[in-house]
């Protein structure tokens, strides 16, 4: 009797749940939002049956009710579901600064989503781990929290006060050819890696550059197993507010899987480094009222080594506290596909220092379309980042389709220099609104 009653009361449960599974059963939607503007997406989000979602620039993964894709589909809205998944519970972000991650995805788990630089998996417990085995200071695997914006595409930023217009001459102060030339000298060393003479012999050429560029420039050491690796320094002092100081940095070194002896790091990083060297010149000169220091740091492939210990001496130096934002730039030149296009990677302390960054693209670099993300790892703003100072990367938007890094074909022909002549004016204006530069 009493054993028929629990059956009786378990078939009811189970009718139940067929139920409500029947009238709201979940499924996962990728969503293409690039048709939408702000608002729109943002009310898309909050509609009735929508449960979870993910923002990865133009797509949106949305977790909800059964019926939600007809309603989309009558407001012209192309969704996909993506099939074996009823909500995004258990997601991993995988974020990355170099391509071939795909292929060490392919191999242990599927792709639910690749936006961008940006990766969504969903793998098993064993298959996370062995992921997790592979994770460096480059590549990264945290749980997408939820209703998360990983990344947000030009068409949903929101507005930023504009530009000031008297920043126009300074933007355009940006040489093309002297850029290129500097770009060269760099790629010309052939390798720069870390622990190389190279990297020695390139670090004291940079002093010189800035040297001419019109700064005070010198190589500041640190030691690193044993060795003395240079991170090179110049500075332009503050006329008025010497103590506020503004950090622009690049790092010099490269790294190739092949051979040590051959590793142009044309793109990476010799694209930003020249950028901070042409950056020098334009604004030396000018008289900023705060203080510029533009950096060049080695050890970046060997995890962060270089900023790592130029934020450390700057505390030690009582300077840390004085540092009121650092742009970082880092693959600046690799943009195969139209149009010109760029991540400003930061995270919510960055906001303002981004914002001001947007605002001189929309001013003086026009084509370039500005990628927004919160989600910052593996190069040398996270060092500053995690000091506490609102920093921002500026990097080429499509590095994960680029294949050449850290390799002997990391050259000056896969170069696209209108990217990073874009992205230079975007830094340059926006450097000198901060450090109080007048254009003239
Ligand atoms: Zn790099």
């Amino acid at each position: 009797m009493r054993e028929y009653r629990v059956k009786r009361v378990m078939l009811l449960v189970a009718m139940v749940g067929a139920l409500v599974a029947g009238t709201c059963q979940a499924a996962v939607w990728s969503l293409d939002t690039s048709a939408l503007d702000l608002p729109g997406l943002e009310r898309l989000k909050r509609e009735p049956g929508v449960v979870d979602w993910m923002e990865l620039g133009d797509r949106l993964l949305v977790a909800g009710e059964a019926g939600l894709s007809l309603r989309w589909q009558e407001r012209g809205l192309a969704a996909s579901e993506v099939r074996g998944m009823s909500d995004l519970e258990g997601t991993v972000l995988v974020l990355s600064k170099h391509s071939g991650v795909e292929r060490i995805l392919a191999k242990r788990t599927r792709v639910i989503a690749h936006e961008g630089p940006f990766f969504v998996i969903r793998p098993s417990g064993p298959a996370l781990n062995r992921l997790l085995q592979e994770a460096d200071h480059q590549l990264r695997f945290v749980r997408a929290g939820r209703r998360t914006v990983v990344f947000r595409s030009p068409a949903h930023l929101a507005r930023v006060a504009p530009a000031s217009a008297a920043l126009a001459p300074i933007a355009g102060a940006i040489d093309k050819s002297r850029y290129t030339e500097t770009l060269r000298k760099l790629i010309a060393f052939k390798t720069r890696y870390t622990y190389s003479q190279a990297i020695q012999q390139a670090a004291a050429w940079a002093v010189d550059a800035f040297k001419a560029a019109g700064c005070e420039a010198k190589v500041v050491p640190y030691s690193s197993r044993g060795k003395q690796l240079p991170n090179v320094v110049a500075e332009l002092r503050g006329s008025a507010r010497p103590d506020e100081i503004y950090v622009v940095g690049a790092h010099l070194d490269s790294i190739s899987w092949d051979s040590q002896n051959s590793a142009p790091g044309a793109d990476d990083n010799a694209s930003g480094s020249a950028g901070v060297i042409e950056m020098a010149r334009v604004l030396a000169g000018r008289k900023p009222q705060a203080t510029i220091r533009f950096v060049l740091f080695s050890g970046e492939e060997q995890g962060l080594l270089g900023s790592i210990a130029l934020v450390n001496q700057m505390k030690s130096a009582g300077e840390l506290a004085k540092v009121k934002a650092m742009i970082n730039l880092d693959m600046i030149a690799f943009d195969p596909t139209a149009p010109l296009d760029v991540m400003l990677e930061g995270k919510v302390i960055s906001h303002a220092l981004s914002d001001r960054l947007q605002a001189a693209a929309g001013a003086f670099a026009p084509a370039l379309k500005v990628y927004r993300t919160d989600n910052a790892w593996g190069s040398d703003h996270v060092s500053f980042l995690d000091a506490g100072v609102p920093s921002t990367l500026t990097i080429e938007y499509e590095y994960d389709g680029n294949g050449n890094e850290h390799s002997p074909k990391d050259v000056f022909e896969i170069c696209n220099i209108d990217l990073a002549v874009a992205i230079l004016r975007m830094d340059v204006a926006a450097l000198a609104e901060l450090a109080g530069v007048a254009g003239k």
